[in-house]
Formats: structure tokens, sequence, C-alpha cells
């Protein structure tokens, strides 16, 4: 098994692609590497703690035709990994199985983020031949689960059954995904964790993440908004417990790092301006491309519409102009979600553009 930090999570991983860095140095933007895609608004659940619950999980979904062309063009220019999930579930979406196949065809490496209730057997094969799968399990049992997902009573039976077909189907690739469970660390399901830890690993899961939560600008619930005092308090217990049933082929993973950061909130600004904008894009179900997802739905990030405008003309067009000079002139990243994505990349560009003394010395 390779250690868990070759995954990267708690990582930004800008350095591995010093090509596209050195593009930016020299132009101040480059073609995107990563991109977010949300095949479907609608899903089969309402938890607490989702951050989109501002987009009511309207049943739309995206035209798969229209999609493949935008990735076959942002290929072109540059692009190398696509994570589909997004606004809603993806699993719900009739067309997944080709989205991703498609998607794979353009040479994209491709990740799914699902709650994994709702997977086909089709979707499921489709899955396995991905770098990787991750399935959202917020709670170590059915009845946390429940309250939690706001989920129906089949639905955690219906996950672990589908994962258990997940694993199957990956290990009979030559070079299956690796599929792994993810769960936030909240107040309600902390004393649950360890019984999510032992449960994944059953399951043939490769490995459990267990990420801080961080709370969207545009969220309606507020019952999450001030975790502080919460991250402060936590104890080495659980991450010991929970750490415990690590093995050589099952790998808990602690974002210490992400946790650390919530914990710390705002009052240690790291990086003075946002800078990791032109590596990454979302692109939602209405086919709307968003230079930062953190921003949806103020329009001023939005740059443009894939059903009306080729991706080139997007990425290049003058509204992106317009809000990369917004981002490097305005904003004030202090306003920004905590524990953004993009945040230790931001460090490293950060970093990049302030050399210090001794960097010299090797
Ligand atoms: S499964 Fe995901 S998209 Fe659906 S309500 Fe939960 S967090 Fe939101
Ligand atoms: S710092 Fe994070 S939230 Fe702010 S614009 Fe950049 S990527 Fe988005």
């Amino acid at each position: 098994m390779r250690d868990a930090r070759f995954f990267g999570m708690d990582d930004t991983k800008l350095h591995l692609h010093p090509g596209r860095v050195s593009s930016w140095q020299l132009h101040g933007d480059c073609a995107p590497i990563y991109a977010e895609v949300s095949p479907t608004s609608a899903c089969n659940q309402r938890c607490t703690f989702c951050a989109l619950d501002f987009t009511g999980h309207k049943p739309q979904m995206m035209d798969p035709q229209v999609l493949a062309t935008a990735l076959h063009d942002a290929a072109s220019l540059g692009l190398r990994s696509v994570m589909f999930g997004g606004e809603g579930e993806p699993g719900l979406h009739p067309g997944l199985a080709g989205i991703i196949r498609d998607a794979r065809h353009e040479g994209l490496s491709v990740g799914v983020t699902t709650n994994g209730t709702s997977l086909t057997r089709e979707a499921i094969e489709e899955c396995s031949c991905c770098v990787w799968v991750k399935v959202s399990v917020d709670a170590g049992t059915p009845s946390v689960y429940r309250e939690l997902h706001r989920a129906s009573a089949h639905q955690w039976d219906a996950l672990w059954e589908n994962v258990g077909n997940l694993v199957a189907c990956s290990k009979a690739q030559r070079d299956g995904a690796d599929i792994g469970i993810q769960t936030l660390l909240l107040p309600d399901n902390v004393e649950t964790i360890p019984a999510l830890a032992q449960r994944a690993r059953a399951s043939g899961a490769a490995y459990l993440v267990i990420k801080p939560h961080s709370q969207h600008p545009s969220t309606k619930e507020l019952r999450y908004a001030h975790l502080e005092p919460f991250y402060e308090e936590l104890g080495s217990r659980i991450r010991e417990a929970t750490e415990a049933y690590s093995t050589e082929s099952f790998r808990v993973v602690w974002r210490a790092a992400a946790i650390r950061r919530r914990r710390e909130g705002l009052a240690t600004p790291r990086f003075d301006r946002c800078r990791a904008l032109s590596f990454w894009f979302y692109l939602d179900t209405m086919g709307d491309a968003w230079a930062c997802s953190c921003w949806t739905p103020d329009q001023r990030w939005s740059l443009g519409n894939i059903y009306s405008q080729g991706f080139a003309d997007i990425w290049n067009g003058p509204k992106r102009r317009e809000l990369m000079r917004y981002v490097r002139e305005e904003l004030d990243v202090s306003a920004c979600r905590i524990g953004c994505r993009a945040e230790q990349d931001n460090r490293y560009l950060d970093r990049l553009e302030h050399p210090e003394k001794h960097d010299a010395f090797l």
C-alpha cells in the first residue's frame, strides 16, 4: 500500500506541475490543471451540513454531449483532471457512466465524489476505472448517519453494498480506482468516527479521510458556522482510536493541517491574495463556468456558459480577464471561505512570489 501522504490530500500538488507554474510566473496566467464538474443538481439526501443547500437541489441534468465537447476543448488547452461531484449526487445522472468514459477518453484523470447510495452497475464499473472514488459517509452508525444525511432507512445498507461492489470492480482492473470513504468531523458525529473507521476497513476501502467542516458564504444552514471552539477542544482521543484501524492495506488519513487551519480561522492569514484561480475552475449543472466554487452564485465570478461558448473563449474571454483583475486588485481574501480547497496552493504560490534570502542555498 502506498503511503497516504502519496495522495497529498492535505497539501499542495502544484510543485508537481513545474511547467504550468513556470508558465503562470512568466505570463501571469496559464491553462487550468483541474476542474470540478457537477453533472446534476439533484440529490436524494438533504444533509444537515450540505454546503450547497442554497441551490435547492433542483432535478437538473447536464447534457453529456455539451459537457464532452467542453472537456475536449479544456483538455486541448491543457486540463489534466476532472472531479465529478458538485451541487448534487452524480449517481443520479442517468448518463454518469458515459460522462466518465468520455472524460477518460480525453486523457483526463477522473475522480468521483458520491454519497454512494444510487450508483448503477454500469456507473460502478466505469467508476472503478477512474483514479479514485470517494464515498461520503459522515457517521459511523446507521442512526447518526440517518440523522445527519437526512437519509432514508435503506440508504445506509445501499451505500455499503455499493462500496463493496466498487472495491471488487476496482480490484478486478489492472490499475483500478482507489476507493475511499470520507467524513466531516462534526460535534454530532465525532464519537462515531472510530466505528466508521472499523466499517470502512471491513468494506475493503483503501482509506478513510477525516476532514473539518468549511462554511460556504452562501450556505443557509448556520449551525456549523462557528466550530472553532469544537476543533480547539478536540483532544487526541478520537484521532488515536481512529488511527488504530490503519493497517498495511487501509489507511486512516487525519487531515490535521486542514483541521488546524479551521481552528485558527482568520487569526493567521497565510497569503495576501488568491493566486490559485489560474489552475482550476468549477462547472455547474447549468453549464456555467465559475472561477471559484466558493463564490457561487455571485455573478461576478461567472465566466461564461458551455451551452453557448467554446471553452477556450470562456477561459481567455473578457469576463474572466475582468474577474482575474478584480481578484488581483480588489478581492479581500479574508472574506473567502476558511479552509477553501486552494489554501495550500495559495501558500505555495505566495512563497514563490516572496523569495527569502536563504533560498539559493540548496
Ligand atoms: S449528499 Fe452531498 S449534495 Fe446531497 S445533500 Fe448531502 S452534501 Fe449535499
Ligand atoms: S482564496 Fe479560495 S475561496 Fe478565495 S477566491 Fe481563492 S480559491 Fe476561492
